[in-house]
């Protein structure tokens, strides 16, 4: 029996779906890479499920996709023969957008506008990228599986949607676009070949485009169509690297991490020896707008080729997570489960390995492009940081990766250059802290490192006080907070005089002040920190820090 529905599009997709066809002029060409990339996952998730379920395969071993431009009727459509959706599938996928936060983010998108089409790049067009090109989409897909029903989703975009039964031969999805007046250039066999490999060559399954091919002469020309190979269809990471260009690299980076911004850098490398694996992996440009939402895309596991999970936590420490990439494992079984990855020493070697050369590639990005360091510092830091105090076994590299802003007022300083430039008798590293700059600038706490001409760094992230007290000295120097009550500087027998003697002088004033205060202080002492300030408010010794302090403060402890 047939049976046609018509679904109300959920209010961000009608947003989305407005700044597509509004805001987005140029680049539409990149339609068909998502379209491509969509198609690819389809198959990649297909593949997985044929592990444990040969027989989806069963009729249609084939894993492939068709991009057929049809000049007559004006369309062109993309098929794929992977997972398929079911007509549940049609509506969610289709019709509702998963982000949390999507709304704020769409305002926020609606309001730049064409100033800011990165911004809506980010939040990932996807699938509506087609009506760049098209006023009109069809998707006619069938899940894969026995007896699967095939269903039509299409749409204007004007709203709504219709959903209804349909005929398709095999498991797999089509989309076809009915082409506007203005882009039929996207029927050319040309500007596809030329698309397909500029945009699509990492796709690790064929893509067949149909082409036109006369044959004879005279009366006995004819013209046929046919299905020709257009890209290397083998996984991008398994090529040697010097056949790989910086903008395939890039292109997979898009895919991988649906960002329309190019990656900042990368690492590709092979191990042999105790576990044998390839590993990609990508650090984006900034902070995806979802970093912490549900949909999130870290390293993706391969097995032999065979894409396993899409975001494998288990591959890469908490602090590395605004990594993306992939690792291809030949030594872990295909049927590999969460709970087999978190205590698999496989796991745990390539872990520890992904781990290191991604510090390395760090430790090379700030030595060879300080400025695309700083970009990364700034995107990324705060996240890097929670390794210093969470992975000791880290603690040295992450420490030679730091960069703070300092008392010597020109820009960010590494923990390196910082001791390079330390005084004669200077035995630390010194560090304020503070919500704001403008805070550390003006601490009385620093009055008297500023006297001996010692640089003090400046740290006003929130996760710095917590975060340096796991790094504890670098390069043999200790480390140390110019709030701490036992600051002990190096001084002459003639300050030591002055300062007792000073000391006994305000013993009275400091007892005074201490019955006035009560409970709210420990102590009241003379202190020679000070030059300029009256006082200050310092951390005992064994108490807890300024940090820890206001977080019980804002949950109300
Ligand atoms: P994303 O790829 O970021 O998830 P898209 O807008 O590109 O977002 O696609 C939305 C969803 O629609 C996909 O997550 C997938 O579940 C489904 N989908 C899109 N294209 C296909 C396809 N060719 N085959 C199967 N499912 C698809
Ligand atoms: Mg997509």
């Amino acid at each position: 029996s047939s049976q046609r529905e018509t679904h109300n599009f959920q209010a961000e997709i009608n947003q989305l779906l407005n700044l597509v066809i509004n805001s987005l002029y140029s680049h539409k060409e990149i339609f068909l890479r998502e379209l491509v990339s969509n198609a690819s996952d389809a198959l990649d998730k297909l593949r997985f499920r044929s592990i444990t379920e040969p027989e989806l395969l069963e009729g249609a071993p084939e894993l492939a996709i068709r991009i057929i431009p049809d000049e007559a009727a004006g369309t062109l459509t993309i098929e794929d023969t992977g997972i398929g959706m079911t007509h549940d599938e049609l509506v969610k996928n289709l019709g509702t957008i998963a982000h949390s936060g999507s709304r704020e983010f769409l305002d926020l998108a609606s309001k730049r506008g064409q100033k800011d089409v990165n911004l809506i790049g980010q939040f990932g067009v996807g699938f509506y990228s087609a009506y760049l090109v098209a006023d009109q989409v069809s998707v006619v897909s069938r899940a894969a599986g026995k007896d699967s029903q095939a269903w039509r989703w299409s749409s204007d975009a004007k709203g709504s949607f219709t959903v209804e039964t349909a005929e398709h031969a095999t498991r797999g999805t089509a989309i076809t676009l009915h082409l506007k007046q203005d882009q039929k250039e996207f029927l050319s066999e040309w500007r596809l070949r030329e698309l397909i490999t500029q945009y699509s060559d990492y796709v690790s399954h064929p893509i067949h485009l149909q082409v036109k091919k006369t044959t004879g002469e005279g009366a006995e020309e004819k013209t046929e169509t046919k299905l020709e190979v257009v890209n290397k269809a083998s996984a991008l990471w398994q090529r040697s690297k010097s056949e790989i260009t910086d903008e395939q690299y890039q292109e997979f980076y898009k895919h991988l991490s649906h960002d329309w911004e190019p990656a900042l850098t990368w690492t590709h490398f092979r191990t042999e020896g105790n576990q044998v694996f390839t590993s990609l992996i990508f650090v984006p440009k900034h902070p995806p707008f979802d970093l912490d939402s549900q949909k999130p895309r870290g390293v993706r596991l391969f097995v032999k080729r065979v894409l396993i999970m899409d975001n494998c936590e288990e591959m890469l420490p908490q602090w590395l997570r605004f990594v993306r990439g992939v690792v291809d494992s030949d030594d872990l079984p295909l049927n590999v489960s969460r709970e087999l990855l978190q205590d698999s020493a496989v796991v745990q070697g390539i872990r520890k390995h992904v781990t290191k050369k991604t510090l390395d590639m760090l430790e090379k990005l700030a030595k060879d492009k300080p400025d695309d360091y700083r970009t990364f510092w700034q995107a990324f830091g705060p996240i890097l940081k929670e390794g210093l105090a969470m992975d000791v076994e880290y603690r040295e590299k992450i420490g030679g990766l730091l960069r703070y802003e300092s008392s010597r007022e020109e820009g960010l300083t590494s923990l390196a250059d910082y001791v390079s430039r330390m005084k004669e008798g200077q035995e630390a590293i010194y560090y304020v802290f503070g919500e704001t700059r403008k805070a550390v600038v003006d601490s009385p706490h620093l009055e008297a490192l500023k006297k001996r001409g010692y640089e003090v760094l400046y740290m006003t992230d929130p996760v710095d006080e917590w975060a340096i007290q796991g790094l504890k000295d670098f390069q043999g120097k200790p480390i140390v907070s110019a709030m701490h009550a036992d600051l002990k500087l190096k001084e002459t027998d003639e300050e030591k005089r002055e300062k007792e003697e000073r000391a006994k002088g305000l013993g009275p004033l400091a007892e005074k002040m201490k019955e006035v205060l009560k409970e709210q202080v420990r102590e009241v002492r003379a202190s020679d920190r000070l030059t300029d300030s009256p006082c200050c408010l310092v951390v005992p010794e064994g108490g807890s820090h300024a940090f820890v302090e206001r977080l019980l403060r804002e949950r109300g402890r």
